[in-house]
């Protein structure tokens, strides 16, 4: 099975000159969706991960499943002001904007290996960001996982020394 096949190409959306990558028909197809998390948890699964940590919200489609697959928990990274207990947060850039995300202080212990899951790899700033707030908590950023990375952005350039794995490739 070729997952990009799953993978719907909206133009102009949501601003003019983007070329938006549409996960909707993957997530509407059981043998594509269970396709995608199989080759996520093959990754990870010989990886000591402890956690995966995914952003919201498309990171959080992908990420709680392969958790459940792999028997361990899932951490959320959150926009502003959802999360209800002590937090820090990081300001970052988006392709198209700027956003702020945030984690619960006591999300990780110290030293646990944390695998971060997210739908897309575009400029890298938003796994950038939640890279920073493991981090901050004590975490180890051990592997970071997409459905899709748009190559052209050049995200790997921002995520040095960070074990990058994604399914579908646009350039
Ligand atoms: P980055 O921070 O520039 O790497 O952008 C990645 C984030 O933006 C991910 O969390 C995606 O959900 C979202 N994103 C950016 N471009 C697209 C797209 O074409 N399709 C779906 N999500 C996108």
């Amino acid at each position: 099975m070729d997952l990009r096949d799953s993978i719907r190409i909206i133009e102009n959306f949501p601003v003019e000159g983007i070329s938006f990558k549409d996960i909707t028909p993957l997530l509407a197809d059981g043998e594509a969706l269970r396709e995608a998390i199989n080759q996520i948890v093959n990754h990870l699964k010989d990886k000591n991960i402890d956690m995966i940590a995914g952003p919201e919200a498309r990171g959080f489609l992908f990420g709680v499943p392969v958790a459940n697959e792999l028997g361990i928990g899932f951490i959320p990274v959150r926009k502003p002001g959802k999360l209800p207990y002590d937090t820090y947060a990081v300001e970052y850039d988006l392709e198209y904007g700027k956003d702020r995300l945030e984690i619960h202080k006591d999300a990780i212990k110290p030293g646990q290996r944390i695998a971060v899951v997210d739908d897309l790899l575009a400029t890298g700033g938003t796994v950038a960001a939640v890279s920073k707030l493991i981090e901050e908590v004590g975490g180890e950023v051990a592997s970071l996982n997409f459905v899709i990375e748009l190559t052209d952005l050049n995200g790997r350039d921002k995520l040095q020394g960070y074990d990058i794995n994604s399914l579908i490739k646009y350039d």
